[in-house]
């Protein structure tokens, strides 16, 4: 459930007509709703805790919002102040966690490349677990950790050899993947890590992919999981945290339908039934997507000859990359629908790539020029995702909470854009 909907004729974010947001910040510009953020929030977390799932010492599990998501930091602090926590995987996710209020406890830092300067700052902040995803990364970890005088809160992440996701590029969890270590490597460097003073390993972690629309590959891999916990200790150590990533998927227009956050609760309290272990969630896009809108204006409907017809608008791929990254379905819907029979449109941007298309061949009502359009569920991976191509000023983002709305993130003047550049000496 969002609460993007129709009122007398417009589509509104809560009580804001879209419109009046297009009016007074121009388009393209994304638009996020605060109660859709927190109702995801809280579906979930409320699903957890009615399965009896638990996070360490007895305690509510730990929901670590995967920030790559979407950053913004007003989006953070919607979810802070429910008890969030952060997954984050460069300094710069923990410095904007860290700014939106989420606790340096509540945040878990992930990612296959992590570097020196960025662990001695998760460790310096006090972060909860950093996970491990090589070998040579856990040396890494103990030298900053013994370094910076503070022994490291481990969690390998394994790679449960369990292929699922909704795209090829968005499936992480395949031997063939960069992700993770295999389920021997983790036994024996897990024992490895609990001889060296300077690492703390105290869990595991996996996440296999994203849009993740059935439980079975998930729950073959979270077996998998618990058994390897189940050696572990068999071998005396101490395994207190699992968590199980991310990668729930949502529901996205016309796709299969994801599993309800109460069956994927259900799922987890039968495979970790009895195990006596904190559990952690990295959710992203189950918390974020529908949350989020892409708010953009039609500039032409240009018409071939031999009947292909294009909406050409004024967002493109560098604001919303998910179509031509992803083959990404995003509904799409005008925010004063005229009357009139459905036809076909291919829908366009004004990048210069053939792959700034978002669609073709969709079933549309009719559409003019100047007509504003939203592209549906774009919260997740969309602003994170934007870029400057073409250079196209950097996509704006708003924040609307009942009958308020507030600009979270401003599109920056072309004088901001061209004062991140210096000439070198020899053109000045
Ligand atoms: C991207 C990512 C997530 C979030 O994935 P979603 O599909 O958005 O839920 C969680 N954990 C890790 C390690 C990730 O890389």
């Amino acid at each position: 459930m969002n609460h993007f909907e129709f009122r007398e004729g417009e589509l509104h974010c809560e009580d804001v007509p879209l419109s009046r947001i297009a009016e007074a910040v121009g388009t393209p510009v994304y638009v996020y709703s605060s109660a859709t953020l927190e109702r995801h929030f809280l579906v979930l977390a409320e699903a957890m805790a009615r399965a009896g799932l638990k996070g360490e010492e007895g305690g509510p599990v730990l929901i670590a919002y995967a920030v790559k998501a979407n950053p913004n930091l007003s989006v953070l602090a919607t979810l802070a102040r429910l008890g969030a926590g952060a997954d984050t995987v460069s300094e710069g996710e923990i410095r904007r966690a860290l700014a939106a209020g989420v606790p340096a406890t509540r945040i878990v830092f992930s990612g296959v490349g992590k570097q020196a300067g960025e662990i001695a700052f998760a460790l310096d902040a006090g972060i909860s677990e950093i996970n491990v995803e090589s070998e040579p990364e856990m040396r890494l970890v103990s030298q900053v950790a013994q370094r910076v005088g503070r022994p490291a809160r481990i969690a390998f992440r394994v790679n449960p050899d369990v292929v699922a996701g909704g795209h090829a590029k968005i499936s992480t969890g395949g031997a063939e993947d960069k992700f993770g270590v295999s389920f021997s490597e983790a036994e024996r460097l897990y024992a490895e890590a609990g001889s060296d003073p300077w690492l703390e390993p105290m869990g595991l972690t996996c996440h296999i992919g994203s849009q993740i629309s059935a439980l079975a590959p998930m729950e073959a891999a979270f077996r998998r999981m618990r058994e390897l916990v189940e050696r572990l200790r068999a071998r005396g150590l101490s395994v207190r945290r699992l968590d199980l990533g991310g990668g729930l998927g949502v529901p996205y227009f016309n796709q299969p339908e994801p599993p309800s956050p109460a069956d994927y609760a259900a799922m987890v309290a039968r495979v970790t039934d009895g195990l006596g272990i904190g559990l952690a969630f990295e959710p992203g896009r189950l918390i974020a997507a529908n949350a989020g809108v892409l708010l953009a204006q039609v500039l032409h409907i240009h018409e071939r000859p031999e009947g292909r017809r294009f909406v050409v608008l004024d967002a493109a791929m560098n604001d919303l990359i998910r179509p031509a990254m992803y083959d990404a379905y995003h509904d799409l819907r005008p925010v004063h629908p005229r009357t009139g029979a459905l036809s076909a449109f291919d829908v366009v941007g004004p990048v210069c790539e053939t792959s700034d298309t978002f669609t073709r061949d969709r079933d549309l009502p009719p559409l003019e020029a100047g007509d504003l359009v939203a592209f549906m569920s774009a919260g997740a991976y969309g602003a994170s995702m934007a870029s400057e191509y073409n250079s196209r000023l950097l996509v704006p983002e708003v924040l609307v909470r009942g009958s308020n709305w507030a600009l979270v993130r401003p599109r920056p003047t072309y004088e901001d854009m061209l004062s991140r550049e210096a000439m070198p000496p020899w053109l000045d």
